[in-house]
């Protein structure tokens, strides 16, 4: 099959120009170049995708150096792993050497060699995601999909390409359900008769690993479902056993959306997944994840907030009351609690901080009250204190009366 056509219409023209300038370059070389991976399965499903991966069988890097240098684009290398990214506008390219693996013991990182596209493909995770177009001048647009891939993204199928293939990389079990839920396909027999029995796999992968596919889902439009899914298939629990995805969580994703920014959006959902837990599962949780120290304290703070809700259910609380007692907590932190706390007068109290209070700041500084006469130390902290939570309170308004309060506070 010849997908050159598809190719002309899917591409915007600026990547079209950088494919060409792959294809002779990569010719010059005598190198076979291929895209592959999600943009082969999305050019083909028609959804729209700019991330391209090549894969060359040859010298990757010198392969981008020549491409870089024709097209004015950009060239980060990453020598470690002999790829190339080449940035040009909006738009990045990843090129690596085409390489097969082997996998010394389940859930250890694979031992790579060179080697050739068809080595490549059967190292990927399923059938959709183990196809190559040909970029190489006389096959341009060539489809090459031994594994069925094709046929599979038409029955909507998940497929992996070998029996072992969960027990080797037991990420995979995230990853097949991220794209069952993204994609509303269905795990072929073989393959979800596999996943369950390889669920205790997930054991071999380290933190790191299990964290970054669960950020991966946390990317997805719609998080919850496969977060629902890994829960109903007991998954989430092996990763954690206090780990759970229902109704409850799914409802809380949806308002997460509505209120938190793109940007945060993986860490607000990390922090209502693990709302239900106490500190004790917390720590837990966070020595399995290994979490960024940012991360770990959002989510500390998420069950530490939790556990003192109830002080912030009083009507009649001052907005210096409020503020003095959140301004410790993260904010991401508190999103998490406004999203899943339910009861009108705790929610309004902490939005009412993240919208307004945290931000109120005194006109005086602590050198203006020097010159009033106020010396540095203590006494002069207290009174900062003070000003501030007048401030907050609507006592004071302006610079002017900011001053005659600090007057008569003076010692
Ligand atoms: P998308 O999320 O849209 O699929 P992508 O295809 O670029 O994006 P990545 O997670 O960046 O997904 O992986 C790139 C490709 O590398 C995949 O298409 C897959 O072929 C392969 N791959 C990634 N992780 C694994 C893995 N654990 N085992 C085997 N192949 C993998």
């Amino acid at each position: 099959m010849n997908l050159a056509s598809e190719i002309k219409t899917y591409f915007p023209k600026e990547l079209l120009e950088l494919l060409r300038h792959t294809s002779n370059e990569a010719s010059k070389l005598g190198q076979r170049v291929y895209l592959v991976g999600g943009i082969v399965r999305d050019l083909l499903l028609g959804y729209p995708n700019f991330d391209l991966d090549l894969v060359t069988e040859g010298d990757a890097v010198e392969l981008a150096n020549r491409i870089a240098r024709i097209s004015g684009a950009r060239l980060v290398i990453h020598p470690r792993f002999s790829t190339a990214k080449i940035k040009s506008g909006d738009f990045a390219i990843d090129i690596a050497t085409a390489r097969s693996e082997t996998y010394a013991r389940p859930g250890a990182l694979p031992a790579v060699t060179p080697s050739s596209i068809e080595k490549d493909l059967f190292r990927r995770d399923f059938s959709i995601n183990a196809m190559a177009i040909s970029l190489t001048t006389e096959h341009y647009g060539q489809l090459l999909d031994p594994h069925h891939g094709k046929d599979d993204l038409h029955s909507h199928l998940i497929r992996i390409l070998h029996p072992d293939s969960f027990s080797d990389d037991a990420t995979r079990i995230l990853r097949a359900i991220r794209y069952e839920q993204r994609l509303g396909f269905n795990l072929e027999h073989e393959t979800a008769r596999l996943l369950k029995r390889h669920i205790p796999m997930l054991d071999t992968i380290s933190g790191d690993r299990i964290r970054h596919e669960l950020e991966l889902i946390f990317r997805e439009e719609h998080p919850e479902r496969a977060i629902k899914r890994l829960g109903d298939l007991g998954a989430l629990q092996r990763i954690n056993h206090s780990l759970s995805g229902n109704e409850w969580l799914a409802g809380k994703f949806d308002d997460a959306r509505r209120l938190g920014k793109p940007g945060e959006l993986p860490a607000l959902y990390f922090c209502l997944l693990a709302y239900p837990l106490n500190g004790e599962q917390i720590n837990q949780l966070a020595s399995r994840l290994n979490p960024s120290a940012k991360l770990t304290r959002a989510l500390e703070d998420t069950a530490r907030l939790k556990l003192h809700l109830p002080r912030l259910n009083e009507p009649s609380l001052k907005p210096s009351d409020i503020c003095y007692f959140l301004h410790e907590y993260d904010p991401l932190a508190i999103k998490a609690n406004i999203i899943a706390e339910d009861k009108p007068v705790i929610r309004h109290h902490l939005e009412l901080f993240l919208s307004k209070l945290r931000y109120v700041k005194l006109s005086l500084n602590g050198e203006e009250l020097q010159r009033l006469g106020i010396p540095a130390g203590k006494k002069l902290g207290e009174i900062l204190e003070i000003l501030h939570k007048a401030k907050l309170d609507g006592e004071v308004t302006t610079k002017d009366e900011e001053e005659k309060l600090a007057r008569q506070l003076k010692p």
